[in-house]
């Protein structure tokens, strides 16, 4: 059986306070009758210690003191339950007994302890009973037997069990609807949220849940769900920009490549003039071809770069210096190399080039000629470092937290001639992130930079 989530809340709630009800209803009930009957039993036992004052002993045989006077009270007295008494010898035969009892008999039980009530069926009806000794001089000379029906006070009884037990389904009935009703309101904020997410698709993602006025759990729920669509809308904002950054990158080489060939099939050139256009497209299509490579490296998963085999990082470090050499030495740049490590560091290897190799590349490229690049590997707190500082262009302040970001270049007005596609620093952060390494970066316009690879010990 499935049942909704407020009837399973309402039943719920209903069987626990079944159990609790029933619990009390049972303990009244007890109670009461525990009550009823020891006030029958005082009384019982009140009214048989008078009889017993009345009767005396002659020559071994039990009497009443004063028979007539007895009976006459008997005859006379008007009682709403009256009591029946009977007066037995010790072998158990009757000596006197009530009027009221016309003709009957009050059992005499020698197993039943005398003074103790017990109850006793007679013609249908119920009796309370006790049987009391007659003593004189510590010799006991017979029994007076009092009993009195049980009818009323177990009427009482019965009333109470029938009440206590239409009431209480009636009770859980009641009960079940009003926690249905009221579960049912205090998860109207959860409809409203499936509502609404149900609504959201990607071209309405700016679209939030409503919060509920109480500051409660779904309150906590829905504004999680609301962050949670907030990530997903500047995630997916950020692709579009990256789509759009992407294509305008690619587009401009090819704009670029075709202008010229437009251009140099226009009218007969010389063989140099040829050669100078060709050599122009050659350039832009290794610009196109970097593009791509760097495109590809941003869209391979942080998982595939993580499978990278392990290399010493001061190692991975010399060994993108001698690639470097060649474009340092065209600028007159000098390249410092520190290694403080004093035990190996192991990379991945993948990671390490992708990282260094930007930043050393855009070191020696955003560098005024003629001025060192210093790079350093050492441990800070327990942590390998991997350091690149220049003394070159320097990048803005308020660019700083920009430069991360796939195609920002910064000051590129300023410098126009050095060329690039802003994808470099978006590539080593990636690289990074995979090996839950950091980097951090501080610059001065105009004097110089430092990129900092944090490693995890
Ligand atoms: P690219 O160098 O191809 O433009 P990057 O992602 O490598 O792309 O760098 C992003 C931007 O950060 C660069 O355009 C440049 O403005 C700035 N930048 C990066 N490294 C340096 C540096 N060492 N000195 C000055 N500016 C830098």
């Amino acid at each position: 059986m499935s049942l909704s989530f407020k009837d399973r809340i309402a039943f719920n709630y209903m069987i626990a306070t079944a159990l609790v009800i029933a619990v009390v209803f049972a303990s009244v009930f007890f109670i009461v009758r525990a009550t009823v009957l020891n006030n029958v039993d005082n009384d019982l036992t009140k009214e048989a210690s008078r009889h017993l004052m009345e009767i005396q002993v002659v020559k071994g045989r039990v009497q009443f003191a004063d028979e007539e006077e007895w009976e006459e009270l008997e005859h006379h007295e008007i009682s709403v339950n009256p009591m029946f008494i009977q007066v037995m010898d010790t072998k158990g035969n009757i000596v006197d007994h009530s009027p009221n009892l016309n003709g009957q008999k009050l059992d005499f039980d020698p197993s039943i302890p005398t003074r103790k009530h017990f109850t006793v069926g007679v013609n249908g009806r119920n009796l309370r009973e006790v049987r009391l000794p007659i003593i004189r001089k510590d010799k006991i000379y017979g029994y007076l037997i009092a009993a009195v029906s049980l009818g009323p006070s177990l009427m009482v009884i019965d009333k109470l069990r029938n009440v206590l037990l239409i009431s209480y389904p009636i009770i859980l009935f009641g009960l079940f609807f009003v926690s249905r009703y009221l579960a049912g309101r205090s998860i109207v904020p959860v409809s409203t949220i499936r509502d609404t997410t149900d609504r959201i698709t990607r071209y309405n993602l700016n679209e939030r849940i409503p919060l509920p006025s109480n500051q409660d759990e779904l309150h906590g729920l829905s504004t999680s769900i609301n962050e949670l669509l907030q990530r997903i809308e500047d995630a997916m904002q950020r692709e579009r920009q990256f789509t759009s950054d992407a294509s305008h990158e690619l587009r401009t080489p090819l704009s670029v490549l075709r202008g010229t060939l437009e251009v140099l099939i226009r009218k007969p050139r010389t063989h140099e003039e040829y050669e100078a256009k060709v050599k122009e497209s050659l350039a832009e299509i290794d610009r196109l071809t970097e593009t791509m490579e760097q495109l590809l490296s941003l869209a391979r998963s942080e998982d595939s770069l993580k499978l990278s085999q392990q290399i010493n990082l001061s190692d991975a470090v010399q060994s993108i210096l001698v690639l470097q050499a060649k474009e340092a030495k065209k600028k007159g740049i000098q390249t410092q190399f520190t290694n403080e490590l004093k035990q190996e560091v192991k990379v991945p290897q993948e990671n390490i080039q992708l990282i260094v190799g930007n930043l050393v590349g855009n070191a020696i490229k955003y560098s005024e000629p003629n001025t060192t690049v210093s790079i350093s590997v050492r441990t800070e707190n327990g942590r390998p470092i991997f350091e690149v500082k220049d003394e070159g262009i320097g990048i803005k302040e308020e660019d700083l937290k920009n430069i991360f970001n796939p195609f920002f270049r910064s000051g590129t007005m300023e410098h126009r001639h050095i060329a690039g596609n802003g994808l470099g620093l978006a590539i080593a952060q990636r690289a990074a992130n995979a090996m839950h390494a950091d980097i951090t970066v501080s610059s001065k316009l105009g004097k110089g930079s430092t990129f900092t690879l944090i490693l995890n010990s």
